[in-house]
Protein backbone atom coordinates (compact mmCIF):
# COMPACT_ATOMS: atom_id res chain seq x y z
CA UNK A 1 0.00 0.00 0.00
CA UNK A 2 3.10 2.41 1.02
CA UNK A 3 4.40 1.76 -2.59
CA UNK A 4 1.22 2.37 -4.50
CA UNK A 5 0.87 5.24 -2.58
CA UNK A 6 4.57 6.40 -3.42
CA UNK A 7 3.77 5.70 -7.21
CA UNK A 8 0.46 7.86 -6.75
CA UNK A 9 2.56 10.47 -5.73
CA UNK A 10 4.92 10.03 -7.79
CA UNK A 11 2.75 10.10 -10.94
CA UNK A 12 0.78 13.49 -9.60
CA UNK A 13 4.66 15.24 -9.29
CA UNK A 14 5.41 13.76 -12.50
CA UNK A 15 2.13 15.29 -13.93
CA UNK A 16 2.38 18.67 -12.33
CA UNK A 17 5.81 18.98 -13.99
CA UNK A 18 4.47 18.30 -17.85
CA UNK A 19 1.97 20.97 -16.63
CA UNK A 20 3.97 23.38 -15.52
CA UNK A 21 6.51 22.94 -17.93
CA UNK A 22 3.57 23.26 -20.84
CA UNK A 23 2.43 26.03 -19.18
CA UNK A 24 5.80 27.56 -19.15
CA UNK A 25 6.31 26.90 -23.02
CA UNK A 26 3.08 28.85 -23.31
CA UNK A 27 4.37 31.31 -21.67
CA UNK A 28 7.57 32.03 -23.85
CA UNK A 29 6.31 30.89 -27.13
CA UNK A 30 3.14 33.47 -27.03
CA UNK A 31 5.71 36.11 -25.84
CA UNK A 32 7.20 35.75 -29.03
CA UNK A 33 4.22 34.84 -31.30
CA UNK A 34 2.86 38.18 -29.97
CA UNK A 35 6.24 39.95 -31.16
CA UNK A 36 6.59 38.45 -34.64
CA UNK A 37 2.89 38.27 -35.34
CA UNK A 38 1.99 34.64 -35.43
CA UNK A 39 -1.15 35.46 -34.12
CA UNK A 40 -4.09 35.59 -36.72
CA UNK A 41 -7.96 35.90 -36.44
CA UNK A 42 -10.08 33.34 -38.00
CA UNK A 43 -14.06 35.22 -38.62
CA UNK A 44 -17.08 33.35 -37.98
CA UNK A 45 -19.91 34.99 -39.58
CA UNK A 46 -23.37 35.54 -37.38
CA UNK A 47 -26.70 35.78 -39.38
CA UNK A 48 -30.32 37.33 -39.31
CA UNK A 49 -32.26 34.02 -39.19
CA UNK A 50 -35.37 36.27 -40.62
CA UNK A 51 -33.35 35.64 -43.91
CA UNK A 52 -30.65 33.47 -43.22
CA UNK A 53 -28.39 36.97 -43.94
CA UNK A 54 -24.98 37.90 -42.74
CA UNK A 55 -24.99 40.81 -40.26
CA UNK A 56 -21.53 40.38 -38.33
CA UNK A 57 -18.23 38.20 -37.84
CA UNK A 58 -17.13 37.49 -34.54
CA UNK A 59 -13.32 37.46 -34.41
CA UNK A 60 -11.48 34.53 -33.00
CA UNK A 61 -7.55 34.52 -32.00
CA UNK A 62 -5.63 31.69 -33.42
CA UNK A 63 -2.12 30.81 -32.32
CA UNK A 64 -0.12 28.25 -34.57
CA UNK A 65 3.38 27.46 -33.03
CA UNK A 66 6.43 26.13 -35.12
CA UNK A 67 7.01 24.13 -31.41
CA UNK A 68 3.56 23.48 -30.24
CA UNK A 69 1.48 23.41 -33.37
CA UNK A 70 -1.93 25.09 -33.13
CA UNK A 71 -2.94 26.19 -29.73
CA UNK A 72 -6.32 26.89 -29.10
CA UNK A 73 -7.28 30.21 -26.98
CA UNK A 74 -8.99 27.97 -24.01
CA UNK A 75 -5.26 27.38 -23.56
CA UNK A 76 -3.54 30.81 -24.47
CA UNK A 77 -5.88 33.35 -23.35
CA UNK A 78 -5.98 32.38 -19.34
CA UNK A 79 -1.72 32.02 -19.97
CA UNK A 80 -1.94 35.51 -21.81
CA UNK A 81 -4.08 37.12 -18.88
CA UNK A 82 -1.68 35.82 -16.05
CA UNK A 83 1.10 36.83 -17.57
CA UNK A 84 -0.10 40.50 -18.18
CA UNK A 85 0.38 39.44 -22.03
CA UNK A 86 -3.39 39.82 -22.59
CA UNK A 87 -3.22 43.66 -23.28
CA UNK A 88 -0.47 43.09 -25.91
CA UNK A 89 -2.18 40.54 -27.45
CA UNK A 90 -5.93 42.07 -26.91
CA UNK A 91 -4.23 45.30 -29.03
CA UNK A 92 -2.90 42.99 -31.66
CA UNK A 93 -6.37 41.46 -32.34
CA UNK A 94 -8.44 44.86 -32.23
CA UNK A 95 -5.56 46.31 -34.82
CA UNK A 96 -6.57 43.03 -37.23
CA UNK A 97 -9.96 42.95 -36.63
CA UNK A 98 -10.36 46.86 -37.46
CA UNK A 99 -8.10 46.76 -40.22
CA UNK A 100 -10.69 43.99 -41.41
CA UNK A 101 -13.25 46.23 -41.10
CA UNK A 102 -11.13 49.24 -43.07
CA UNK A 103 -10.55 47.27 -46.05
CA UNK A 104 -14.15 46.00 -45.91
CA UNK A 105 -15.31 49.80 -46.18
CA UNK A 106 -16.13 50.22 -50.04
CA UNK A 107 -16.93 46.70 -50.83
CA UNK A 108 -20.42 44.17 -50.11
CA UNK A 109 -19.59 43.90 -46.60
CA UNK A 110 -18.82 47.34 -45.09
CA UNK A 111 -22.87 46.83 -43.71
CA UNK A 112 -21.29 43.85 -41.48
CA UNK A 113 -20.29 44.24 -37.79
CA UNK A 114 -17.12 43.35 -36.37
CA UNK A 115 -17.64 41.57 -32.77
CA UNK A 116 -13.79 41.48 -31.06
CA UNK A 117 -13.62 39.46 -27.85
CA UNK A 118 -12.34 42.19 -24.51
CA UNK A 119 -11.35 39.36 -21.47
CA UNK A 120 -12.41 40.59 -18.06
CA UNK A 121 -8.72 41.98 -17.57
CA UNK A 122 -7.79 43.37 -20.34
CA UNK A 123 -10.96 45.66 -20.37
CA UNK A 124 -9.80 46.74 -16.81
CA UNK A 125 -6.56 47.88 -17.68
CA UNK A 126 -5.60 51.56 -17.25
CA UNK A 127 -4.98 52.63 -20.47
CA UNK A 128 -7.65 50.11 -22.55
CA UNK A 129 -9.95 52.40 -23.65
CA UNK A 130 -7.10 55.19 -25.09
CA UNK A 131 -5.68 52.16 -26.52
CA UNK A 132 -8.83 51.33 -28.41
CA UNK A 133 -9.53 55.05 -29.74
CA UNK A 134 -5.88 54.93 -31.05
CA UNK A 135 -6.59 51.47 -33.20
CA UNK A 136 -9.69 52.88 -34.60
CA UNK A 137 -7.74 56.39 -35.65
CA UNK A 138 -5.04 54.74 -36.84
CA UNK A 139 -7.14 52.02 -38.91
CA UNK A 140 -9.53 54.19 -39.96
CA UNK A 141 -12.22 51.95 -39.19
CA UNK A 142 -15.87 52.61 -38.67
CA UNK A 143 -16.65 52.70 -34.74
CA UNK A 144 -19.74 52.04 -35.32
CA UNK A 145 -19.15 48.72 -37.02
CA UNK A 146 -17.25 47.80 -34.30
CA UNK A 147 -18.62 45.30 -31.35
CA UNK A 148 -16.84 44.72 -28.41
CA UNK A 149 -17.72 41.03 -26.56
CA UNK A 150 -17.22 41.46 -22.52
CA UNK A 151 -18.33 38.88 -20.54
CA UNK A 152 -21.20 38.74 -18.08
CA UNK A 153 -19.44 37.73 -15.55
CA UNK A 154 -16.20 40.40 -16.30
CA UNK A 155 -19.06 43.43 -15.51
CA UNK A 156 -20.59 41.81 -12.13
CA UNK A 157 -20.04 43.22 -8.80
CA UNK A 158 -18.52 46.64 -10.40
CA UNK A 159 -18.73 49.96 -9.72
CA UNK A 160 -19.17 53.36 -11.25
CA UNK A 161 -16.18 53.57 -12.77
CA UNK A 162 -16.38 50.42 -14.79
CA UNK A 163 -20.18 52.15 -15.87
CA UNK A 164 -17.97 55.34 -16.94
CA UNK A 165 -15.58 53.13 -18.88
CA UNK A 166 -18.42 51.97 -20.67
CA UNK A 167 -20.07 54.79 -21.71
CA UNK A 168 -16.72 56.09 -22.87
CA UNK A 169 -16.51 53.23 -25.08
CA UNK A 170 -19.74 54.04 -26.28
CA UNK A 171 -18.87 57.21 -26.91
CA UNK A 172 -16.17 56.37 -29.08
CA UNK A 173 -19.25 54.82 -31.60
CA UNK A 174 -18.51 51.28 -30.77
CA UNK A 175 -21.67 48.64 -29.19
CA UNK A 176 -20.97 46.56 -26.63
CA UNK A 177 -22.39 42.91 -26.01
CA UNK A 178 -22.88 41.18 -23.35
CA UNK A 179 -20.87 37.89 -23.91
CA UNK A 180 -21.36 34.18 -22.13
CA UNK A 181 -24.98 35.61 -20.93
CA UNK A 182 -26.32 33.68 -18.80
CA UNK A 183 -23.49 32.25 -16.94
CA UNK A 184 -23.21 35.21 -14.47
CA UNK A 185 -26.13 36.34 -12.25
CA UNK A 186 -27.07 39.96 -13.70
CA UNK A 187 -30.38 41.67 -12.65
CA UNK A 188 -32.90 43.15 -14.60
CA UNK A 189 -32.35 46.34 -13.05
CA UNK A 190 -28.52 46.03 -13.51
CA UNK A 191 -28.60 45.33 -16.64
CA UNK A 192 -30.63 48.12 -17.59
CA UNK A 193 -28.43 50.38 -16.58
CA UNK A 194 -25.15 48.82 -18.62
CA UNK A 195 -25.09 50.81 -22.52
CA UNK A 196 -24.72 47.23 -24.20
CA UNK A 197 -27.08 46.57 -27.05
CA UNK A 198 -27.15 43.07 -27.43
CA UNK A 199 -26.81 39.36 -24.99
CA UNK A 200 -24.92 36.75 -26.34
CA UNK A 201 -26.74 33.36 -25.02
CA UNK A 202 -23.79 31.60 -23.74
CA UNK A 203 -23.66 27.85 -25.74
CA UNK A 204 -24.40 26.24 -22.76
CA UNK A 205 -27.67 26.75 -23.15
CA UNK A 206 -27.96 26.31 -26.57
CA UNK A 207 -26.18 22.74 -26.76
CA UNK A 208 -29.48 21.04 -24.91
CA UNK A 209 -32.46 22.63 -26.68
CA UNK A 210 -34.66 22.03 -27.00
CA UNK A 211 -34.92 19.14 -24.98
CA UNK A 212 -33.85 20.36 -21.44
CA UNK A 213 -35.76 21.75 -19.78
CA UNK A 214 -33.26 23.97 -17.81
CA UNK A 215 -31.68 25.19 -20.82
CA UNK A 216 -35.17 26.31 -22.09
CA UNK A 217 -35.93 28.19 -18.80
CA UNK A 218 -32.87 30.08 -19.34
CA UNK A 219 -32.86 30.90 -23.17
CA UNK A 220 -35.88 32.46 -22.57
CA UNK A 221 -36.18 33.80 -19.24
CA UNK A 222 -32.90 35.71 -21.07
CA UNK A 223 -35.19 36.40 -24.06
CA UNK A 224 -38.36 37.83 -21.94
CA UNK A 225 -35.64 40.08 -20.35
CA UNK A 226 -34.13 41.65 -23.35
CA UNK A 227 -37.46 42.00 -24.85
CA UNK A 228 -38.12 44.26 -21.55
CA UNK A 229 -35.00 45.86 -21.74
CA UNK A 230 -34.83 46.72 -25.99
CA UNK A 231 -31.74 44.68 -26.03
CA UNK A 232 -30.55 42.61 -28.88
CA UNK A 233 -30.01 38.71 -28.16
CA UNK A 234 -28.01 36.69 -30.44
CA UNK A 235 -27.19 32.82 -29.61
CA UNK A 236 -23.96 31.21 -29.90
CA UNK A 237 -22.81 27.69 -30.70
CA UNK A 238 -25.87 26.75 -32.95
CA UNK A 239 -25.21 23.62 -34.42
CA UNK A 240 -28.76 22.11 -35.38
CA UNK A 241 -32.30 23.11 -37.15
CA UNK A 242 -33.97 22.46 -33.97
CA UNK A 243 -32.06 24.95 -31.57
CA UNK A 244 -32.66 27.20 -34.45
CA UNK A 245 -36.00 26.84 -34.78
CA UNK A 246 -36.68 26.90 -31.13
CA UNK A 247 -35.18 30.11 -30.38
CA UNK A 248 -36.53 31.63 -33.45
CA UNK A 249 -39.94 30.70 -32.44
CA UNK A 250 -39.19 32.60 -29.40
CA UNK A 251 -38.00 35.72 -30.61
CA UNK A 252 -34.43 35.09 -30.97
CA UNK A 253 -33.25 36.20 -34.28
CA UNK A 254 -29.63 36.42 -34.37
CA UNK A 255 -27.34 32.99 -34.76
CA UNK A 256 -24.06 31.82 -34.68
CA UNK A 257 -22.73 28.56 -34.62
CA UNK A 258 -21.17 25.90 -36.55
CA UNK A 259 -24.45 25.22 -38.47
CA UNK A 260 -24.23 28.34 -40.54
CA UNK A 261 -20.58 28.40 -40.80
CA UNK A 262 -17.07 27.48 -38.61
CA UNK A 263 -15.17 30.53 -37.97
CA UNK A 264 -12.83 31.21 -40.81
CA UNK A 265 -9.92 32.40 -42.64
CA UNK A 266 -9.97 35.84 -43.57
CA UNK A 267 -10.06 34.74 -47.64
CA UNK A 268 -12.35 31.77 -46.95
CA UNK A 269 -14.56 33.98 -45.03
CA UNK A 270 -14.63 36.48 -48.12
CA UNK A 271 -15.41 33.56 -49.99
CA UNK A 272 -18.33 32.06 -48.04
CA UNK A 273 -19.83 35.89 -47.93
CA UNK A 274 -19.97 36.12 -51.35
CA UNK A 275 -21.41 32.76 -52.10
CA UNK A 276 -24.09 33.23 -49.53
CA UNK A 277 -25.41 36.89 -50.43
CA UNK A 278 -26.01 34.78 -53.13
CA UNK A 279 -28.28 32.59 -51.81
P1 LIG B 1 -16.45 32.61 -26.93
O1 LIG B 1 -16.23 34.07 -26.97
O2 LIG B 1 -17.64 32.12 -26.19
O3 LIG B 1 -16.43 32.13 -28.45
C1 LIG B 1 -17.22 31.10 -28.95
C2 LIG B 1 -16.45 29.81 -29.07
O4 LIG B 1 -17.35 28.79 -29.48
C3 LIG B 1 -15.34 29.83 -30.13
O5 LIG B 1 -14.31 28.94 -29.70
C4 LIG B 1 -16.06 29.24 -31.34
O6 LIG B 1 -15.17 28.67 -32.29
C5 LIG B 1 -16.90 28.20 -30.68
N1 LIG B 1 -18.10 27.87 -31.47
C6 LIG B 1 -18.78 28.65 -32.33
N2 LIG B 1 -19.86 28.01 -32.83
C7 LIG B 1 -19.85 26.79 -32.28
C8 LIG B 1 -20.74 25.66 -32.40
O7 LIG B 1 -21.74 25.65 -33.11
N3 LIG B 1 -20.43 24.56 -31.65
C9 LIG B 1 -19.32 24.51 -30.83
N4 LIG B 1 -19.10 23.39 -30.16
N5 LIG B 1 -18.49 25.58 -30.69
C10 LIG B 1 -18.75 26.69 -31.39
P2 LIG B 1 -12.78 29.35 -29.76
O8 LIG B 1 -12.50 30.08 -31.03
O9 LIG B 1 -11.99 28.12 -29.46
O10 LIG B 1 -12.65 30.38 -28.57
C11 LIG B 1 -12.83 29.96 -27.24
C12 LIG B 1 -12.87 31.14 -26.30
O11 LIG B 1 -11.59 31.80 -26.26
C13 LIG B 1 -13.87 32.23 -26.71
O12 LIG B 1 -15.16 31.87 -26.27
C14 LIG B 1 -13.31 33.41 -25.99
O13 LIG B 1 -13.72 33.43 -24.65
C15 LIG B 1 -11.81 33.16 -26.04
N6 LIG B 1 -11.23 33.94 -27.14
C16 LIG B 1 -11.07 33.64 -28.44
N7 LIG B 1 -10.48 34.64 -29.11
C17 LIG B 1 -10.25 35.63 -28.22
C18 LIG B 1 -9.66 36.93 -28.29
O14 LIG B 1 -9.23 37.42 -29.35
N8 LIG B 1 -9.60 37.65 -27.12
C19 LIG B 1 -10.07 37.15 -25.94
N9 LIG B 1 -9.98 37.90 -24.85
N10 LIG B 1 -10.64 35.95 -25.85
C20 LIG B 1 -10.73 35.18 -26.96
CA1 LIG C 1 -17.36 35.82 -27.73
CA1 LIG D 1 -19.50 31.55 -24.93
CA1 LIG E 1 -15.92 33.15 -23.40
Amino acid sequence: AKSAGRNTMRRFVESMNVQAFERLTIENGLRRAIERGEISLHYQPQFDAIDDRAVGVEALARWTSPQLGVVPPDRFIPVAEESGMIHALGELVLLQACQLQRRWQNGPNAHLLVAVNISALQFTGQDFVASVAAILHETGADARRIELEITETALMGHGPEQLERLERLRALGLTLALDDFGTGYSSLGRLNRLPITRLKLDRSFVQHLPSDADSAAIANATLSMARALKLEVIAEGIETEAQKAYLFARGCRLMQGYLYSRPLPEEALEAFLAEAAQR
